[in-house]
């Protein structure tokens, strides 16, 4: 029996393709990144660029975006205006997209915001006070991190629909996705409903070979993240349609030295990039039985 385990273990392994560590694992793929002008999907971006992707970047900053196809090569990679939580503009993006490339493989749903919130209870809580919450402003934030990723998959299921060849749709949520306390109550509810929604449309993709998953990052030290913690607090300063304010080096370096010491994996600084190759492998055939997961990019922070 042992021998035949092994037999068939063998056999099996060698029907999944093992390919190389440097080979082009999104060759001939054509992926839309939205928010992909800067922060963690500008590294996305360029991570799928660099193995092989055409890459539509829809976001909302077209200097960023424009800046960043000029960088890549408008052949490899373009940008399209688009405003995530408006159905019309993801709809064109799609198209665009499509009308471009001929096809869609791969959507990374990346676009999101912090949102703004009122300052500490008085009881101490990490994250502000519900006590004072702000309807428009939880209404914003779900409309942005949540709906955003829904009318994105949405019309990616679509396009890979229609053409019968699968896809992949890869939404970036966030440890507070997954745990409390991690953010304001919007972006918290909004991570925690992107997960959900994520379970849901893989549980109904699957039959027509799309995968749905996501990744949930712990504090990367992106304009949003040290823009929230400069004053100490949760998205205070952040304004409806605004671009996060410019920051420092210095910023950067002290915003990842605290990610540092509040993750359990000590050595590592987490980047950008480590979210990219996490985006990466959910997008790419290597996690082709890969579905309704959420893959946690956090130093071990949820699990102590
Ligand atoms: P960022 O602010 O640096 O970049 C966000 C990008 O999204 C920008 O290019 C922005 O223009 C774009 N964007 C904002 N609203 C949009 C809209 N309505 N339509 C289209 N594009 C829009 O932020 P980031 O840190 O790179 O965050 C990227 C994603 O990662 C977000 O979903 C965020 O919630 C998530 N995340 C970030 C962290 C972190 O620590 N930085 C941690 C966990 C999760």
């Amino acid at each position: 029996i042992a021998l035949g385990v092994t037999t068939n273990n063998a056999a099996a392994a060698a029907a999944v393709p093992v390919q190389p560590q440097q080979h082009m694992r999104l060759e001939g793929k054509v992926a839309i990144v939205t928010g992909g002008a800067r922060g963690i999907g500008e590294a996305i971006v360029r991570a799928f660029v660099r193995h092989g992707a055409r890459v539509v970047v829809a976001d909302i900053d077209d200097a960023a975006g424009e800046a960043l196809e000029a960088a890549l090569g408008g052949a490899c990679c373009s940008y399209v205006h688009c405003d995530v939580s408006v159905e019309a503009d993801v709809e064109r993006a799609v198209g665009c997209c499509v009308a471009r490339h001929g096809r869609l493989d791969v959507l990374c749903n990346n676009a999101g915001v912090l949102g703004r919130q009122a300052a500490p209870a008085s009881n101490g809580a990490k994250s502000g006070g519900i006590a004072s919450l702000d309807a428009a402003e939880f209404d914003r934030v779900l409309r942005v991190n949540t709906l955003g990723a829904a009318l994105g998959m949405k019309h990616a299921a679509r396009a890979m629909l229609q053409r019968r060849g699968g896809g992949s749709i890869v939404s970036v949520a966030s440890v507070a996705g997954v745990l409390g306390g991690m953010g304001p109550h919007a972006y918290t509810a909004s991570k925690h409903a992107l997960v959900g929604l994520t379970k849901n449309a893989a549980c109904e993709l699957g039959e027509h070979g799309i995968r749905v998953n996501c990744v949930s990052p712990f504090g990367v030290a992106t304009p949003m993240l040290v823009n929230a913690w400069r004053h100490g607090h949760h998205g205070e300063d952040e304004e409806e349609g605004a671009l996060p304010a410019p920051v420092s080096a210095e910023e950067v370096e002290k915003a990842e030295e605290m990610v540092r010491g509040m993750a359990t994996l000590k050595g590592p600084t987490l980047r950008a990039g480590d979210i990219a190759e996490a985006a990466l492998f959910l997008a790419s055939d290597e996690s082709r039985y890969v579905s309704g997961h959420n893959l946690v990019v956090d130093g071990g922070v949820t699990t102590s």
